[in-house]
């Protein structure tokens, strides 16, 4: 499936948002990735030197199958064609210095390699999406760990507000947030994410 577009939501847990020093949305905040900065499981994620922190960020995602326009919450889950584990890596200081000149911070969240995706699933082989464990650890010692019962917007939400804004299209991807717990990625890491039922997703860390 062609992936047209990632679209990924910041502040949805709040234990990421209290680590972050954020407050709470009044709505889902939105931002895009470059579908380049897509690899696979297994795959190398590449940190480029002199940029400062990088940051994983475990989140599930969410692949589009059908296509939706102001598609009401309720029909919402319909777009949904497949599930998969996703790493929205994020080069923190970067994305630090972004926020604090108003800037965007699509650079510090757009660099190849800085999405990890697993092998995805049918969405028919999870019964709630709402409730799906997390888990994230970095060389084997856990880093992440939440549940999707907690996200302030529901998958069903925050599929129907993104089509008030952008057409929702087969392949698209929709990554959901991250629970509390991101921390730094080295060279010679193994970031290993782990969503029981949707899928696993293991990347070592290099520098380039
Ligand atoms: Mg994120």
């Amino acid at each position: 499936m062609l992936c047209r577009k990632i679209v990924c939501v910041g502040r949805n847990y709040h234990g990421h948002i209290a680590e972050m020093k954020s407050e709470d949305p009044m709505e889902p905040v939105l931002f895009l990735k470059p579908p380049s900065s897509l690899i696979g499981d297994g795959d190398s994620i590449l940190l480029p030197r002199g940029i400062g922190r990088i940051d994983h960020e475990a989140e599930l995602a969410v692949i589009i199958g059908n296509r939706g326009k102001n598609v009401p919450v309720e029909d919402a889950l319909d777009c949904i064609a497949q599930v998969a584990v996703f790493n929205d890596v994020t080069a923190r200081d970067l994305q630090a210095t972004a926020k604090k000149k108003g800037l965007p911070w699509t650079i510090s969240k757009g660099i190849d390699t800085f999405s990890p995706i697993s092998d995805s699933c049918p969405v028919e082989n999870v019964e709630d999406l709402q409730d799906l464990d997390i888990e994230l650890r970095v060389n084997g010692v856990i880093r992440q760990r939440g549940s999707t019962s907690e996200m302030i917007f529901s998958v069903a939400e925050l599929v129907a507000y993104i089509s008030r804004w952008m057409k929702l299209e087969e392949g698209d991807i929709i990554a959901t947030g991250t629970p509390e717990g991101v921390g730094p990625i080295q060279p010679g890491d193994l970031i290993e994410v782990v969503i029981p039922k949707v899928g696993r997703l293991a990347n070592p860390v290099q520098s380039l």
